[in-house]
């Protein structure tokens, strides 16, 4: 398969390796938006988050948990953003889906969720409220 994290699980790629279990490899981004920024994907390919079981996503998320662990032990960062660009709109550029570990530092002048999209859109959340019943 032509997907550069299954050819970094298979080690055609290398990485440098913060955290591995049966269930997942947390890796170093090679593009790094903040010290310690991490990777860590499922060792089954998943396109992005809806293609994964329940039980799946459970494995990855006690891997994920585990990772973001060692990170904050080794870097001691004040804080983290731990997220998926969960689909192309979204900003996912590898379709292997993936969690983003972003330690942050104190002064780092980083923003927060809020700072990825300013579009509310027309409705107000009462009326989408609507939805959910
Ligand atoms: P996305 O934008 O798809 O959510 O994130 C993909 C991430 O993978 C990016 O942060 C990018 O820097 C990282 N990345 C892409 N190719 C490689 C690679 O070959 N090695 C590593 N370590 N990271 C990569
Ligand atoms: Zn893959």
């Amino acid at each position: 398969m032509n997907c550069i994290f299954c050819k970094i699980l298979n080690k055609e790629i290398p990485n440098y390796t913060v955290y591995e279990d049966e269930n997942v490899l947390a890796f170093l981004d090679i593009f790094p938006c903040a010290k310690g920024h991490t990777v860590v994907i499922p060792k089954k390919h998943f396109e992005n988050l809806w293609n994964m079981s329940v039980e799946d996503f459970q494995a990855v998320s006690t891997g994920l948990r585990a990772a973001a662990g060692r990170v904050q032990a080794r870097l001691k960062p004040d804080g983290m953003n731990i997220g998926i660009n969960n689909g192309e709109v979204a900003g996912q550029a590898v379709p292997h889906v993936h969690w983003h570990i972003i330690p942050r530092y104190t002064g780092d002048g980083g923003g927060n969720m809020h700072s990825i999209i300013k579009n509310p859109g027309d409705q107000t959340p009462v009326a989408l409220s609507e939805l959910f019943k």
